[in-house]
């Protein structure tokens, strides 16, 4: 199949919302008035972010999810995407079924597929989302102040231990129930990004970003950019982690394995915010609204460096081996 025809039939789509998708050199988006626009980029390579025979529709699926949660994380609302995609043959079912859930993810969130790039090679997907937040609201990694709650969306730790169970790591988690691990390869496969929950973030969160490479790591980045007048450090209490059924049901037989999967873990797509105490009341009614919940799991405070600290549930500080997931460590 030659590359133009391959594009027509499964990436070319009606683009209500840009005013030219798909087919010049160009797509072309009105921007609306009195809005930035975000833009994230997210790459997906075979063997390093998925394990080669992933099902496509799932990966389509990803490719999307994991940079809505970015837009998320910035409280900006999706319009518009772009598609890098390498591909090693041309594959029609794969094909259809990746464009499947790339669309219906798409679709949810009123996305359009506005253009991209079909290359041949070891398979690869970036996948570059484009959104829009109002002048002044988007939510930085830099704005946590001293007093600030930490709080964290979902649960944490089912992905990681899917990982964990998929690579034969884990026999403990055998143990555990099969629906329940179930819904732990569901959360890694099919990750929900918190776009309702970012948008309602504006003007309450402080800081915020996704949690993809890990708690203890990402909260890092915002203590780190918020340290500019003086040093911050997140202290999080471990019995306050909202732990995913997965993860909770290991805790017993593998603590190690529990803590350092919802501590360390990547690939959770949650939010984790900072907000001022004043708004605790507001931050239950969003997550009411928006049926996502957010757990309170910890507060800014001042500190000799920039820091996350874990404290355990007999008050000690944790070591956390964790800088999560990092590609070249
Ligand atoms: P150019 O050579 O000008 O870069 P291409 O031949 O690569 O254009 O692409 C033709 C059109 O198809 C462009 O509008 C491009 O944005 C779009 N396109 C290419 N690949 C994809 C894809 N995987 N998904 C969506 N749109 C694509
Ligand atoms: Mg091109």
């Amino acid at each position: 199949m030659h590359e133009f025809s391959l594009i027509a039939k499964y990436f070319a789509r009606a683009a209500p919302n840009a005013v030219l998708g798909v087919g010049d050199d160009c797509a072309l988006v009105a921007p609306t008035h009195g809005h930035q626009l975000a833009i994230t980029t997210d790459t997906l390579v075979d063997g390093v972010h998925f394990f080669t025979g992933t099902d496509a529709r799932k990966l389509g699926h990803k490719a999307l999810a994991v940079n809505l949660s970015d837009l998320a994380a910035m409280g900006a609302t999706p319009h518009w995407a772009t598609l890098a995609i390498t591909l090693p043959a041309v594959d029609s079912a794969w094909l259809a079924e990746f464009a499947a859930g790339l669309f219906a993810l798409a679709d949810n969130f009123h996305v359009s597929l506005i253009g991209g790039d079909t290359t041949r090679g070891p398979l690869s997907i970036t996948l570059t989302a484009i959104g829009e937040v109002p002048i002044g609201q988007a939510l930085y990694r830099h704005g946590a102040q001293i007093g600030d709650d930490v709080w964290v969306s979902g649960d944490l730790g089912g992905p990681p231990l899917a990982v964990a169970e998929r690579y034969g790591k884990l026999p403990e988690f055998s143990a555990v129930s099969q629906s329940v691990r179930e819904q732990a390869h569901l959360k890694l496969d099919h990750p929900q990004p918190r776009v309702a929950l970012g948008i309602a973030l504006r003007g309450v969160a402080h800081a915020a970003i996704d949690v993809s490479d890990g708690l203890v790591q990402d909260l890092h980045h915002i203590v780190a950019r918020s340290s500019h007048s003086q040093p911050l450090a997140a202290h999080i209490t471990l019995p306050s982690l909202p732990l995913h059924p997965a993860c909770a049901a290991l805790r017993t037989a593998s603590p190690q394995a529990t803590w350092h999967a919802a501590l360390a873990g990547g690939d959770e797509y949650e939010l984790a915010f900072t907000a001022p105490l004043v708004a605790r009341e507001r931050v239950t009614e969003i997550a009411k609204q928006t049926g996502v919940a957010c757990t309170r799991i910890g507060e800014i405070v001042a500190s000799a460096k920039p820091q996350v600290l874990v404290i355990d549930a007999s008050n000690a500080p944790m070591l956390v081996d964790a800088g999560g997931f990092n590609h070249f460590t």
